[in-house]
Parts: C-alpha cells; sequence; structure tokens
C-alpha cells in the first residue's frame, strides 16, 4: 500500500504530493485526512506531512520510503476540507501544503512539533526503516484511549509510541468509587487522621460529586497528596487523568429567546431558508436587524440536526456579536478568532471536530472549521477587508465560504449595510439573490448627518486670529455640549487609515526614517520609542534632530491621546472613554472598555476604526467623525468605496433605538462623492456613481485583478526579473486586458529588499492561471539566487 502525501517544503508544484510506502502495521490505520511523518530528500530528514490519498500501485515504487510515524489516529482534514485545498492552492497559487496547514490550529503544524520529534532521535536509527509501525500520538485523551483498546484487541502493535508535546491540558482527579459506603467509612478512620477524615467527609456532604480535582483538593481544602495517595491504596477512591477544556468565555451571558420578526425580516429569513442553490446577499441599513435574522436562521437549521458557521471581521473588534450569538444558543457554541490562545483555540477547534459544537462564530480563518452538515453559512459585513489574508495563502474567506456553500449544498448568506461593490453586482445579475431590509426595526429615521467643512472653519479660526488648535470645530462641540446635558452618549470616529503619528523637526523638517525600509518610523509614546511597522526596528526617541540639531521635535499627525486631552480641557465633566491599539493590547481589554460604556461608566467613546463596527448602545444618540478624509489620500480604487462603507457604518451607531441619532462629518472634501452620499446614506446612488468609475478605470468589478510582487535585495535584479515576467505575460493578454507595470510600490524597500509590483487586469483569460502558476514555480526556483515572488489574487490592497 501506498500515500501519497503532501510534505512540508516548499516544492516546486503547488500541487504536488510524494509516495510513500505504508509500513503493513500501520495499513490499517491509514487514511486521507492524517498527518504523518515522514523522511524527505535525500537527507531523510524528518518532516510532517498530510496524507491525502491512498493506493495499491504506485510508479516509483522502487523508490518509495515507509512512513516514520503516524501522528493521527483519526484523520484531522476531512474529504470536503482535502478538497477545498485543492482548489485554494490553485486559486491563490500558495503551496497545497500551506494550504491544508492553514485549515488547521497552530499547534497542529508542522514549526510547533518538531519538538515532538527530537524526542524519537533514539529511536530513528532502529527499526522505522526496516517498515516497522510508529504511532506518535498527540497527547490527547480521547486518541490515547483508543489506542489503548485497539491494542487490547489485539489490533495494533506498537513498537515506538512517541508522545507529542502537550497540547492538551489535563488534570489529575480522584472519582468516588461505586459501592463504598463513606459514611460508615468514616467511622472507622482513626480520629487522629483527621486530613483522611476530611477527605471522606467531602463527598459524604457532596453526594452529587463523582470526582474532584487534585488541584482543588490541594488548592481549596488543604489535602496533600500523601493523604490522596493513602486514600487510594485503602481503595476508597480511585484516581484518572481528565482534560481540561480551555474555555475562552467564562463571562456569563444572559439568554435571550428569538424576538418576533418585522415583515421585512421574515422576508429576508424565508428566502435564506429556502435559497440553498443561490447565495443570498442581504442588504440591510444599519439597525435593520440583520443579526435578529442570523440568529433565527440558525436556529432553523439546528432544529434540523445541522451545523452553522458564522463569520465576523475581527471578533475582538466586535465582542458584542459573538455575546449575541453565545446567549441565544449556548454551549453549542464555538469561537475561534486570534484573540484566544493557542490552547484555547486548539480546544474549541476539537470541539467542533468532535461534532460538540453545531455553532461556530469566528473571524476569516473560521471558514475552515471542521464543521460537517453544514445547514448555513453567514458572513456578517462581507464588504470588509479583513476577510482577505494578507499572507500566504491569500485567500478570501468570502470565497471560501461560497465553495463550502456548494459543496453542501447549503444557503450561504452575505451580510452589510454596504456590500463590496462586487457582491452588489452579482446581486444586480441574479448571481445572488439579493434581499434588501431597507428600514430600521423600530422604524427609527436614520440619523441625520452633517457635514463640517474644516477649510471653513480654519478660516474662521484664521479671521478671530485664533489658529486652530483642535481637532474638534465648533458645531460638534456644540453638540456634544447637549448630548451630555440629556444624558445621552456619544461615539467619536478617528480614521487613522494611512496615517501615522511621526516626528517632524520644526526647525529643518526633517522625518526619521526607518534604515531598513523606505517608511518613516511611527511614534509610541509608552514604549518611548520609534517603531518601523514594516520591519519591527526601533530606536528611542531622539531628543535633538539628526540633521541640525535643533531640540525643536514635536510629534505630527492627530492622535487619539490628543483628541483626548483637547475633549478634557474643553469639556471637562466629560467621562471620556479611549478605545485604540495602545488601550487594548491586553487580552479581553475591548470586551471591558465597551461593558464600561455600555453601563453608562463613560459619556464619550473615543476610537479608531474598531468602534466602527457593529456596536448596538441604545443611549448613542451622537457619533462624530473627526477626519473622514484620511481614507481618501490612500492610492487605491477603493478609496471612496472604503471611505463610503466607513462613514455609513459609524453613522449606524447613532440613535438606534427610540432616541433619533444625529452625527457630524468633519472634512476637507465636502463635495466629494463618498462623502456627500455616506452623508445622505444613500448606498443605492453611490453604487451607481462607484461602478461609473469602476468601469471608466477597467476596474472590479468589470475586471479582475492579480497582483503579482517580486522583491529581491538588489534593485536592478528585482527590476529585471519583474520585467521578464511581464514580458512572458503580455502575450496571452485578451484585447481590453492590461498590465501596468512593473512599478515600485510606495514603499519600495522593505528590510533592505526591493520591490517591485505588476498589476494585471483581465476578463475570462483561460491560459493565464496556468502560465502564473509555471511563473510561480520558476521564480520559486530561483529562490537561491535571493527572489522572491508574491501572486495576490483579487488583491484587497493595492500596495
Ligand atoms: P443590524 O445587525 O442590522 O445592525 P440589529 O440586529 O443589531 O441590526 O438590530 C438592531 C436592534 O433592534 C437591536 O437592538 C436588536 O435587538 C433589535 N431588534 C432586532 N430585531 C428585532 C425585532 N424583530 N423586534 C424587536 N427588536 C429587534
Ligand atoms: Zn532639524
Ligand atoms: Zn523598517
Amino acid at each position: 500500500m501506498y500515500a501519497q502525501v503532501v510534505v512540508d517544503v516548499p516544492t516546486q508544484q503547488t500541487d504536488h504530493s510524494f509516495d510513500y510506502l505504508i509500513p503493513a502495521a500501520l495499513e490499517k490505520f491509514i487514511v486521507a485526512g492524517q498527518r504523518v511523518v515522514v523522511p524527505f530528500g535525500r537527507s531523510g530528514r524528518r518532516v510532517q506531512g498530510f496524507v491525502v490519498g491512498t493506493s495499491t500501485t504506485s510508479s516509483y515504487a522502487q523508490k518509495c520510503k515507509p512512513i516514520a510515524y503516524l501522528i493521527d489516529l483519526q484523520p484531522v482534514l476531512s474529504s470536503e476540507l482535502l478538497q477545498l485545498s485543492q482548489w485554494l492552492a490553485n486559486r491563490t497559487f500558495a503551496f497545497w501544503v500551506d494550504c491544508l496547514q492553514t485549515m488547521l490550529p497552530n499547534v497542529m503544524r508542522a514549526k510547533y512539533s518538531k519538538k515532538a520529534w527530537a524526542l524519537t532521535s533514539t529511536v530513528r536509527q532502529s527499526a522505522l526503516f526496516q517498515g516497522a509501525a510508529a504511532i506518535s500520538v498527540p497527547n490527547d485523551l480521547t486518541q490515547q484511549r483508543q489506542l489503548a483498546q485497539w491494542q487490547k484487541q489485539g489490533q495494533v502493535r506498537i513498537d515506538y509510541l512517541v508522545e507529542n508535546k502537550a497540547q492538551t491540558r489535563q488534570q489529575l482527579v480522584l472519582n468516588r468509587v461505586a459501592n463504598q459506603d463513606y459514611a460508615h467509612i468514616v467511622t472507622q478512620v482513626k480520629p487522629q487522621a483527621t486530613k483522611q477524615r476530611q477527605l471522606l467527609q467531602l463527598f459524604i456532604d457532596h453526594p452529587d460529586w463523582q470526582q474532584i480535582t487534585y488541584t482543588a483538593l490541594q488548592q481549596k481544602y488543604q489535602i496533600g497528596n500523601s493523604v490522596i495517595k493513602a486514600a487510594i491504596a485503602h481503595g476508597w477512591f480511585t484516581r484518572s487523568q481528565i482534560e481540561i477544556r480551555r474555555n475562552p468565555y467564562t463571562n456569563p451571558v444572559t439568554p435571550s429567546s428569538p424576538q418576533v420578526l418585522t415583515a421585512e425580516q421574515r422576508k429576508a429569513y424565508q428566502t435564506i431558508i429556502t435559497s440553498a442553490s443561490r447565495p443570498v446577499l442581504l442588504e440591510g441599513v444599519t439597525g435593520s436587524g440583520k443579526t435578529e435574522v442570523y440568529l433565527q436562521v440558525i436556529e432553523h437549521f439546528l432544529q434540523q440536526h445541522k451545523t452553522a458557521l458564522m463569520l465576523v471581521p475581527e471578533i475582538s473588534l466586535t465582542p458584542q456579536m459573538v455575546t449575541r450569538v453565545r446567549a441565544r444558543f449556548g454551549g453549542q457554541v464555538a469561537v475561534l478568532h486570534s484573540g484566544l490562545s493557542q490552547g484555547e483555540r486548539y480546544d474549541e477547534w476539537r470541539r467542533i471536530n468532535q461534532q460538540q459544537a453545531q455553532v461556530v462564530v469566528g473571524a476569516r480563518s473560521a471558514v475552515f472549521a471542521p464543521l460537517r452538515h453544514l445547514g448555513v453559512i453567514i458572513i456578517d459585513e462581507e464588504h470588509e477587508a479583513s476577510y482577505k489574508q494578507i499572507d500566504n495563502p491569500r485567500y478570501h474567506a468570502r470565497d471560501v465560504a461560497l465553495w463550502r456553500g456548494r459543496y453542501h449544498h447549503c444557503p450561504v448568506v452575505l451580510g452589510s449595510a454596504t456590500p463590496s461593490l462586487e457582491s452588489r453586482a452579482r446581486g444586480q445579475k441574479r448571481v445572488y439573490q439579493l434581499v434588501q431590509m431597507p428600514h430600521r426595526v423600530y422604524n427609527q429615521p436614520l440619523p441625520q448627518v452633517q457635514i463640517v467643512d474644516l477649510r471653513e472653519q480654519q478660516n474662521l479660526a484664521l479671521e478671530l486670529n485664533s489658529p486652530l488648535q483642535v481637532d474638534l470645530s465648533q458645531p460638534l462641540i456644540t453638540a456634544l455640549h447637549q448630548c451630555l446635558k440629556k444624558h445621552e452618549q456619544a461615539i467619536l470616529l478617528l480614521n487613522r487609515r494611512g496615517y501615522a503619528n511621526f516626528l517632524l523637526c520644526r526647525n529643518c523638517g526633517f522625518v526619521p526614517h526607518c534604515p531598513n525600509c523606505d517608511i518613516t518610523l511611527t511614534v509610541h509614546l509608552q514604549e518611548h520609542c520609534l517603531l518601523c511597522h514594516y520591519c519591527g526596528h526601533r530606536e528611542p526617541i531622539m531628543k535633538q534632530c539628526q540633521v541640525c540639531g535643533s531640540s525643536k521635535l514635536r510629534l505630527s499627525g492627530t492622535g487619539t491621546q490628543k483628541v483626548e486631552t483637547q475633549l478634557q480641557e474643553l469639556l471637562p465633566q466629560a467621562r471620556v472613554l479611549r478605545m485604540d491599539n495602545d488601550t487594548t493590547t491586553r487580552k479581553g481589554a475591548h470586551q471591558r472598555i465597551l461593558q464600561q460604556f455600555a453601563q453608562q461608566q463613560a459619556d464619550i467613546l473615543l476610537g479608531t476604526q474598531m468602534i466602527a463596527k457593529g456596536l448596538d448602545f441604545p443611549n448613542v444618540t451622537l457619533v462624530g467623525v473627526i477626519n473622514a478624509d484620511t481614507g481618501l489620500g490612500i492610492n487605491d480604487f477603493r478609496a471612496n468605496e472604503r471611505t463610503f462603507q466607513l462613514l455609513t457604518q459609524v453613522s449606524g451607531r447613532a440613535g438606534r433605538k427610540q432616541k433619533l441619532g444625529q452625527v457630524f462629518i468633519q472634512t476637507y472634501n465636502p463635495d466629494n462623492y463618498a462623502i456627500q452620499l455616506a452623508s445622505q446614506q444613500d448606498y443605492e446612488a453611490f453604487y451607481r456613481q462607484e461602478m461609473q468609475f469602476r468601469h471608466q478605470g477597467n476596474y472590479p468589478p468589470y475586471f479582475f485583478l492579480i497582483k503579482i510582487t517580486i522583491s529581491h535585495q538588489e534593485r536592478a535584479q528585482a527590476f529585471k526579473m519583474a520585467y521578464n515576467v511581464a514580458k512572458r505575460i503580455k502575450p496571452i493578454l485578451q484585447p481590453r486586458e492590461q498590465l501596468l507595470g512593473p512599478v515600485q510600490p510606495t514603499v519600495a524597500r522593505i528590510k533592505n529588499r526591493y520591490y517591485y509590483q505588476i498589476i494585471i487586469k483581465y476578463r475570462h483569460n483561460q491560459s493565464l492561471g496556468q502560465l502564473l502558476h509555471q511563473i510561480m514555480n520558476n521564480v520559486q526556483i530561483d529562490k537561491k539566487r535571493g527572489f522572491a515572488i508574491a501572486i495576490d489574487n483579487e488583491p484587497q490592497q493595492m500596495e
């Protein structure tokens, strides 16, 4: 028997597997979807791999080496996910093995398990290469028990059992023994053995206890190991090992029950549950009750014994959503996102894999959750850029969700108040079924939005001979005063996109740059340093200018800290909560800040993008956008779309329940159509205008984009390679299709490597994909000469 194994080495082909001999003793156990350890290359070094198939013959039969270890007793990837991985490799131009690994929690990835294999060095030289069986079992009780059982039944002969690095958390427990009469025993114990009596008494007092952990006995009751040991020796108790699930959510939630749906919600609900063959684009204004629709749709499929997957942009930014799902579905919910510890993620993943959780809420990577019998997939805020992975494999969670939806023949819901142009255009063409919810649940009008022209404000300030020193305009300050007076709350957004705090010499204009990258260094006041966001270079904040020696160095740009100070001066009575990268570094900090705000322990929530999304505070009646323009200056065809989305989202935080909302947008570009139409909350008009712009520029959704980035330590080398790549692609382009570049991106040098970029705009090009795979392999082979290549299919960021 042979196994096809995708090994953890950067092979030259993105879709390649290697044949390995299955040792006779392992034949019964090896199936597709398991991880194995195999020798690789001439040196025979051990690498992790994934079994993707088995066969009775191999064209390489003579050369095949045997599999060294089996890591999993049960497959960790279903046949669905195996198929998906292949599709993913093809679509993202990533290595197949990267696609397979990206579907699993980090602790199950090869680089994390290296230590475990090191333990096996004594075994390495001996029997393994002669075809003996070895199984390396993760420190997972379920698997270990399974193995023990097989061994007992004589189904497996284990030559070597190698324990993997501890990935599960386990504890010793003391178990009650069924027919022991503890009340009787305690009377027989000597009076001086007080601890023994105490232990017995515990089990008498708590007849419901079947077991208790050693830790609890030691810490809570001060009963030591020797006492426990003796009690076991007497036969009063037994001991065993149990796994403790690391539960990321220990805070209880108040259960919620379904609301009676409004007519609009009802229609959306009906459409979704009957739409297995076509994705649904749910376009509902902020506060139209999309979340309630999602929850009831999930409920519907749970009743049919199916499972549900719900994606949200970044959980740490939208903890309210997790709370709402947990409130409805309790212990059935598993959560997967980057805010969890490695162990928590591993535990949550196994709960899903063992079908102990039916509802998964998670960020991007949760789209690979090993749910079986999927009933529905929901993508909330489907337009969010964070659904696209920036690193290998560069997948878009929406694409993956659509693939899984087709596989399971289940509804896929794309929800948003401001759908991406791509999705909306597909809705228009009826590729997706478009369902609209144009009204808010309580039929409140959308908030009134006022555009504040900062140019005028500046002129006004000049006339009054007081240069505009503050970032808050007079109309916004007045509104804040009124809001506070009514004991209502306000949200202030500081848009930091494409924007950094840097140091500037007021004498000569010098700005400190990173020595390795072509980018200014960002000031981090709390750590007292200048930091490069590209390579991590850090240096202390200098006291004097390196060029002219002046000490007039000052912080440039608006920061949340600066605005906070201004608020304290202008509105000394206001209680301000700040939410930005600095105040949310600690785990759970988001949640705490939002909770404080929800409990009205503060009047103003001031923050960056992270406060724009999904928050539902009934007492918020005022929203202020301090700088609407920063996103517009970015060299990206989506700049208008992103600005429109952000402004609409944040405006939607105001006046969500009975109270009317008010929004102030401060801008230097009051005539920009994205800002104008966002202030009117007119998605339809924005869509029409933006589609014209996209049409003229041959941008998505009219054309598809591919971005190729090539880098080398020498500028000329990087350019030459990029130039040659462009030369290979040009001949196969169709009329109207375009290749732009090679050009240097704005940040042309990162970590002392020079970058060149090529953009391809294409429509239906049969040969392009194949050619790009070839190019990928060719440049990859040139890795030894220092080249690197990245191909980004449908990039979300143009630079
Ligand atoms: P969206 O997700 O579209 O922004 P939400 O689902 O957050 O909207 O709904 C806005 C508010 O209306 C929430 O406070 C929610 O609890 C409430 N709500 C939603 N649907 C109903 C309903 N059918 N009846 C009463 N209240 C509802
Ligand atoms: Zn200077
Ligand atoms: Zn740098």
